[in-house]
């Protein structure tokens, strides 16, 4: 089996997804080829082969600086064209799930998005993927057509650590950077903020926080902690966060080491973003509310006291 990663990098930096799809792509076996596009290709590819290991692709050109669905898909496509991958991997994650549903498309390729296991059966691959609310597991699989598109959900596999791989230097036909679209530039919506989806750690308020006023509080929390600040929808429509902040089915799907939800009542729309993480606390003023169903430890009480009580407790440990 031909396995192909794309690897995407933002600000000449690879995003922490890239060194998960590796560990996915080992845990079939088969051989394996990472491709990173960029402005400057070459150093982010060594880097990635000495940390990660096997074959590492590496096409630079200016129009590659930021991801533009448009031009990496046709790049995309003439690597295909010339490695013949049986499955092409990449992460879930804002940008990856837009590319590859474009992807796939260009391809004429099956595609499964938001995967959480993968697995081979003789010579097919079979993708597991949470749907309805996580209520019901469907197993992909495809028949002859090939390449398989995957996106992997973050944070389910490890980071690969195995170096010594070797980067292959590859030109494509120029006028695969012309295009009807120009990303002239990127902005990060609030400075300094963790990106909520590769966070190991998140602390998420809800309704139950009683006043946009109190919100500091959570966020206190989540930086004793190093992690990131996340919301409910409730209190995105209310206009206490802003809309990057919000985990769930209208938001961001994640899935980190640690998960602290704070005054939230635990909606299926909100446990669809967040139910796979390693470990739930829910803190709640009411025992029954549904959040404790999927939460591994649980407070019952006053958010406003439990979370200052809880940060200064964090602080003092340091
Ligand atoms: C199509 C659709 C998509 C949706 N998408 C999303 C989504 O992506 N993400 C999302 O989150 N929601 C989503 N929702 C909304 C979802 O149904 C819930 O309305 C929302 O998650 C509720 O947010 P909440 O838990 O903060 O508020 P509430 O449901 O009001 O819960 C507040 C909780 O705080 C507790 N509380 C109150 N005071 C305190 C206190 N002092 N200390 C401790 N606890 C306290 C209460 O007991 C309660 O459990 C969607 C809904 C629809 C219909």
């Amino acid at each position: 089996m031909k396995i192909l990663n794309i690897a995407l990098q933002k600000d000449g930096k690879l995003t922490a997804s890239s060194y998960e799809l590796i560990e996915a792509a080992k845990s079939l076996g088969g051989e394996i080829f990472t491709l990173v596009l960029a402005e400057n290709a070459s150093d982010i590819a060594q880097d990635l082969a000495s940390r990660v290991g096997g074959k590492v692709i590496a096409v630079s050109n200016p129009a590659l600086k930021f991801v533009n669905d448009d031009i990496y898909c046709k790049v995309i496509k003439e690597i295909v064209g010339k490695y013949s991958p049986d499955l092409i991997l990449g992460s879930a994650s804002f940008y990856g799930k837009s590319l590859f549903g474009r992807l796939a498309s260009l391809l004429g390729s099956p595609m499964a998005s938001d995967v959480t296991n993968l697995e081979a059966d003789g010579d097919s691959i079979i993708a597991t993927r949470p749907s309805y609310g996580g209520s019901v597991i469907a197993k992909i699989g495809t028949n002859d057509s090939k390449p398989f598109c995957v996106t992997v959900r973050m944070k389910i596999y490890a980071e690969s650590k195995d170096g010594n791989g070797e980067v292959i230097e590859e030109t494509v036909d120029a006028s695969l950077f012309d295009s009807k679209m120009t990303v002239k530039e990127m902005k990060v919506e609030s400075a300094g903020a963790l990106n909520l989806t590769e966070a190991d750690i998140i602390v998420s308020a809800g309704r139950g926080m009683k006043a946009e006023e109190n919100l500091p509080l959570v966020k206190e929390l989540a930086d004793s902690l190093g992690g990131a600040l996340g919301a409910s929808r409730a209190i995105v429509d209310a206009g206490w966060i802003p809309y990057s902040h919000q985990v769930g089915q209208t938001g961001k799907t994640v899935n980190p080491k640690l998960y602290i939800a704070v005054g939230i009542s635990g909606a299926i729309q909100h446990l669809v973003g967040m139910q796979t993480s390693k470990n739930i606390v829910a803190i709640n003023k009411d025992k029954d509310a549904p959040i404790f169903n999927i939460a591994n430890y649980g407070i019952v009480g006053d958010a406003l006291e439990i979370v200052p009580a809880l940060t200064k407790k964090f602080k003092d440990s340091l």
